[in-house]
């Protein structure tokens, strides 16, 4: 970040748009909407004009401004480097400081509360979900007529429930010590990933730590405009991991790993801090990069799987370097699947983070054409390496009654693991 007062820090940074324009095919909501208002270029000229006063704040310009999913396709297209997420992210927090509570979104914890809530309601959830009252519910519209349709829908049938350990060793021959970060909901929510994690990397010879203070890497907190709150989020996290004792902290949520890779970016940390977060951020992995990035023991071998599978690839991989063709080169591990690319990865599926719950319409239609494609392919399985994602595909599949399974590609690695010779 800056030392230079924000407004003129902000302003030098809108000035680098040259209005080129190359960035609008790649917007989701530009591509949906037709309109500039709801464009990159658009939205970098109404930030400017908020700050520099030639507009006040409005409802509508604030929606114009909300919609915007964070997926970052503009920066990455941008010849000019314009830093849209940083501009988008300044302008939330003025917004929030500006507009009254009751009229602005709701806070990310409020959303991230309910979903750890799941653990207390465990029980009953999957009494709910076993026993045919979800059904019967769904047939009435009770999650709608109580205002909870899209939370509703985005839980996963949750299975019988894992007791976590906070170290697992390595089987066979030691190579080395991973950590894992499960976050704020990854225990609740996908636990079956982080079984799935937890096998391989034991099975390739690393001892995996979750340490047990961990929390929510507050990227929600930062796209929300509420910084104080994701730095708070990130120092829990600092200080949870012995990160100077491992080879790598792993994540197994494509999204919340991008934030962690953003600690070292942290604004106003001393000496030390600042070492932590830099160390911390260099040892933070994608968990399908590190697995492939390793020599496998020869003895560990996958069993064939003669099934289609196509992999989306979420934005927070699409848009960083090196991890695009991860899941892809992990799945291909799989001897006889046949492994596809969704043709239009580029695209956000409108998940977003907490977006599918903000701007259900909007997010259900960026995921249509994906759903149209899938059709087309019809394959027999879906991957994405980012649990948000995957709730909104498999959401919106079990509406359309398709029964394409969707899992995070570990899971169908550590499926097809064979005992050892
Ligand atoms: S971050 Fe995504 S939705 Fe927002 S302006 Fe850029 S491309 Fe469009
Ligand atoms: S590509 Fe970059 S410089 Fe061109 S209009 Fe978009 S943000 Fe501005």
């Amino acid at each position: 970040m800056t030392e230079m007062p924000l407004d003129k820090f902000f302003l030098q940074k809108t000035d680098q748009c040259v209005m080129c324009g190359l960035c609008l095919p790649h917007c989701p909501t530009y591509k949906l909407y037709n309109a500039e208002n709801e464009s990159p270029r658009g939205r970098i000229a109404l930030m400017r004009a908020l700050t520099t006063g030639e507009l006040t704040l409005t409802p509508s310009l604030t929606a114009h401004l909300d919609r915007c999913l964070v997926c970052r396709a503009c920066e990455n297209a941008c010849p000019a480097n314009v830093p849209y997420s940083e501009l988008i992210d300044i302008t939330r927090t003025v917004i929030n400081k500006e507009t009254a509570v009751a009229q602005r979104r709701t806070k990310p914890e409020t959303i991230l509360n309910n979903l750890s809530h799941l653990k207390r309601w465990r029980p009953l959830l999957t009494l709910y979900q076993r026993s045919g009252l979800q059904k019967a519910a769904r047939t009435l519209r009770l999650p709608q007529i109580l205002g909870l349709a899209q939370l509703e829908q985005l839980i996963p049938k949750l299975p019988a429930q894992n007791k976590w350990h906070e170290h697992y060793p390595a089987t066979g021959i030691q190579r080395g010590q991973v950590a894992l970060f499960t976050g704020c909901t990854g225990k609740i929510l996908d636990g079956v990933t982080l079984t799935a994690a937890i096998k391989i990397l034991t099975r390739l010879g690393y001892s995996v730590t979750i340490p047990p203070a961990q929390g929510c890497c507050g990227i929600l907190h930062k796209h929300s405009g509420y910084p104080n709150e994701a730095r708070k989020l990130a120092l829990n996290n600092l200080k949870s991991f012995q990160t100077d004792q491992l080879d790598a902290v792993i994540y197994i949520a494509s999204g919340c790993g991008s934030q962690l890779k953003e600690y070292k970016n942290l604004a106003g940390l001393d000496q030390q801090h600042q070492e932590q977060a830099q160390l911390f951020s260099s040892k933070t992995q994608e968990i399908n990069q590190f697995i492939t990035s390793v020599t496998w023991p020869a003895d560990f071998k996958l069993s064939p799987l003669n099934k289609r599978v196509a992999v989306h690839v979420p934005c927070s991989m699409q848009y960083t370097p090196d991890l695009p063709d991860t899941c892809q080169t992990a799945l291909k591990k799989i001897p006889q699947l046949t492994v596809m690319s969704l043709p239009d990865n580029h695209h956000c599926c409108g998940a977003a983070g907490d977006y599918m719950l903000r701007h259900p319409d909007i997010a259900g239609a960026l995921l249509k054409p994906k759903l149209d494609t899938l059709e087309q392919l019809n394959p027999d399985i879906i991957t994405s390496a980012n649990i948000g994602c995957a709730l909104h595909f498999m959401a919106a599949l079990e509406e359309k009654r398709n029964s394409i399974e969707v899992v995070h590609p570990v899971s169908l690695l550590a499926r097809q693991i064979t005992d050892r010779q």
